[in-house]
This record gives structure tokens, sequence and C-alpha cells, in this order.
């Protein structure tokens, strides 16, 4: 069993799954909890992996459809229509190259092509905000722990505005990311882009947000970045 383990052979698991699009049944990997190993984690939540681990389960947040190539992730939820149905059979399911195994061991280069198709896949049926946000801060985060600083910042980037825009249209599901959560990661993605007066505006929500009893993590996390950006502010000044 030890030495199964430490192949890395027992570290991924197959989990089953259905694609919304086509309605193929097939699996995708998945790490097994208890190998999973961040180094940090960091003020955005983002877990950073060592760049020579391959236990990342970054690297499988992504799904891809080994029959129609349409690439999802769990937080897809707009049905499809006619229009959308023939965009993405036109645009992904007669396109995409079928000798790639998306649903095998990912390294870096092919967990970023299974977030690009998922990123194209959702544009094509006009997922919302939320799904955007979620797939680029994942996508900085990766980047991060392999050192691509620019990949970073261009993904967190999207990720602010996508967040924000989530935040104005109240696309997201409040069960699986709070509204406070939402204002917090908007506030410190912000503040690592050097917006920090923009940062700050988010902070101050959070901080004086209806649930922020509810949601003390948040506020705290709040009132420390506040502070941090309030000093980048003054130093650039
Ligand atoms: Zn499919």
């Amino acid at each position: 069993m030890k030495e199964i383990e430490l192949s890395g052979l027992d570290t991924l698991y197959d989990k089953k799954v259905q694609c919304p699009f086509c309605s193929h049944s097939f699996t995708s990997k998945k790490v097994r909890i208890k190998f999973i190993k961040p180094l940090k984690v960091d003020s955005d939540f983002g877990p950073i992996f060592a760049k020579e681990d391959k236990n990342n389960p970054l690297f499988y947040y992504v799904i891809v459809c080994p029959n129609c190539g349409f690439s999802f992730t769990e937080d897809f939820s707009k049905p499809f229509g006619q229009l959308t149905k023939q965009k993405v059979e036109d645009e992904i399911s007669k396109k995409i190259d079928r000798n790639i195994d998306y649903c095998g061991v990912r390294d870096f280069l092919g967990a970023e092509r299974a977030y690009k198709l998922a990123i194209y896949s959702g544009q094509l049926i006009g997922e919302n905000h939320i799904v955007f946000a979620n797939l680029c801060l994942r996508l900085a985060w990766i980047n991060r722990g392999t050192g691509k600083k620019e990949e970073e910042r261009r993904f967190l980037q999207l990720a602010a505005s996508e967040f924000e825009q989530s935040y104005i249209n109240t696309d997201f599901i409040p069960k699986n990311m709070p509204e406070i959560q939402i204002l917090y990661l908007i506030g410190e993605l912000n503040r690592q882009l050097g917006n920090s007066s923009k940062a700050v505006r988010y902070f101050s929500a959070v901080i004086g947000h209806p649930e922020k009893s509810k949601n003390s993590k948040y506020v705290n996390l709040a009132r420390s970045q506040w502070k941090l950006a309030a000093d980048e502010y003054r130093g650039i000044k």
C-alpha cells in the first residue's frame, strides 16, 4: 500500500461525471484529500502548490467532455438554447483535438488548456460572471505556484473584474459563496493589483456588511488587509 502511495498511483481517483451538453458519461481525475498539501494559503484564499507537486487539485477543477469537448465546472448552470447548442458544436465539438486526453493525469499545460476551454465554453453559452471569476482566480493561483507573474496578474485582473460584475448583477449563489466573501475578494484582488483606494472601498463594505456578525473571518481579514492597503496607498503618495 505504501509503495503504491509513494509511486503516486493512488493519489488520484476517477470521479464519475455526466456532460451537461451531450449527456455522455465518463470519469475525470480528482486528487484524494489526504494528498492535498499546499505550501501555504494566501490572503485571497489561494492554495499555493510547489511547482513539482503533481497532486495539485487546481489542475482538476475543470472537467472536459471527451465526447463533445464541452468544458465545465460545478458552477456552470446555464441551460442550452438551440442557438448556443449550434455554437458549441461549431466552435468546440468540430474543432477539438481528440488526441489530447483531458480525463487523465494533468500537468500545468494540460490544466491551463482545460481552463481556457472552460472559459471559452462558458462564453459561448453566456455563463454567469461568477463562473469566470472562479476560473480566472484559480488560473491566477496556478500561475503564482509556477512563478509566472505576468500571467498571474492578467488572470487576477480578470477575476477582480468578473467578481465585481457578479456582485453588481447578483449572479452568484450565496450558499456557495456569500456576498461578504465576494466583497472581500474584490477588495483583496484590487489591493494586490495596486488599486489601493478601490480595495479600501470594498474592505469598508465588508466591515459594514449586514451579515458581518455571522462572518467574522472576512471582517477580520478585511481589517488587516485594509491597513495594508492604506499603508501602500500612503507609500505610493
Ligand atoms: Zn459532452
